[in-house]
C-alpha cells in the first residue's frame, strides 16, 4: 500500500541561444516535443533540425522513392509551424540506421555547423519504459546524438572535419532527451500546444496511413494527453518533459 511519488520535473534551462535538434526520422520531434520548440522560437532563440533519414520506409503503400519527397515536404512545413525554418536530412537508411563512427561523424558536423549550446534528441533507451519496445533507429540516433556533442568538441576524433573547415565546438552545455520514461526537466507547453497540433497534422499522409482516426483529433487527442500527464509532475501546467544531460 506504499505509494510511489514521482519527483517533480524541474524547469528547462534557458540561458542559451540555440538549440539543435537530432533524431532518426520526420514526425520524431512532433510526437510530442515541438509545443516546447515554439515556446523556444517565440522567445527568439533559434533552433534547427537534422534528421538522420527521409523517413522513407514509414508508410506501408509508399515505396522508398515515392515517400522520401512527400516525408521531407511535410517535415519542413512541420518545422515552419514552430519557428524552425532549417531542416537537414543526413541520409542514413531508414530502419537500419547503424549506431558506430560514421553516424557520431556526421551528427557530429552537423553540432560544428550549427554551433548549438543545446541539443535534442529522443529516447535513445530500449524501451520507452514498461514494456513498449523502441525502435533500433531511435536507439542509434539518440546515442550517437549523446556521444557526438563530445566528438563535436575534439579536434582529433574526426579529423577529416576539421580538414573540411568545420572547427570543434565545444560549446554544447545540455544533451536533453525528449520521449525518456525517466525524465527530469520540463517546459511549459500552454503557449505552444496548439501549433503543435497543427505540426504534427502537416505529417498528414503519414498520419492517414497510421491511423482511422480523424486526423485532427487524432493529434490533439495525443499530444493534449502526453502534455497534461507531464504536467502531472510540473505544477499542473501541460509541459513537454525531457531527460536532461548536462556536459
Ligand atoms: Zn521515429
Amino acid at each position: 500500500m506504499t505509494e510511489q511519488t514521482t519527483p517533480r520535473l524541474t524547469p528547462m534551462p534557458e540561458d542559451w541561444r540555440r538549440a539543435l535538434a537530432v533524431v532518426a526520422h520526420p514526425d520524431d520531434l512532433e510526437y510530442g516535443c515541438s509545443a516546447a520548440i515554439a515556446a523556444w522560437t517565440d522567445a527568439g532563440r533559434e533552433v534547427a533540425y537534422v534528421l538522420a533519414t527521409r523517413g522513407e520506409a514509414g508508410i506501408d503503400t509508399l515505396s522508398p522513392a515515392e515517400c522520401a519527397p512527400l516525408r521531407e515536404r511535410e517535415q519542413r512545413a512541420s518545422a515552419a509551424v514552430v519557428g524552425v525554418s532549417t531542416v537537414e536530412f543526413l541520409d542514413h537508411r531508414d530502419g537500419v540506421i547503424e549506431y558506430g563512427p560514421a553516424l557520431r561523424r556526421d551528427i557530429a558536423a552537423a553540432i560544428r555547423r550549427h554551433r548549438p549550446e543545446l541539443v535534442i534528441t529522443l529516447n535513445h533507451r530500449d524501451t520507452w519504459g514498461g514494456v513498449a519496445w523502441n525502435t533500433p533507429d531511435h536507439v542509434a540516433v539518440g546515442r550517437a546524438t549523446l556521444d557526438a556533442a563530445g566528438d563535436a568538441g575534439n579536434r582529433w576524433i574526426f579529423p577529416e572535419l576539421t580538414e573540411q573547415g568545420l572547427e570543434p565546438w565545444n560549446g554544447v552545455r545540455w544533451v536533453a532527451v525528449a520521449g525518456s520514461a525517466t525524465p527530469t526537466h520540463a517546459v511549459d507547453a500552454t503557449a505552444g500546444l496548439e501549433r503543435a497540433v497543427t505540426s504534427l497534422l502537416e505529417h498528414r499522409a503519414y498520419i492517414e496511413a497510421l491511423t482511422d482516426e480523424e486526423p485532427e483529433t487524432y493529434a490533439r487527442g495525443f499530444l493534449t494527453e502526453v502534455a497534461r500527464s507531464v504536467g502531472e509532475r510540473f505544477g499542473g501546467t501541460p509541459a513537454v518533459a525531457f531527460e536532461l544531460f548536462g556536459r
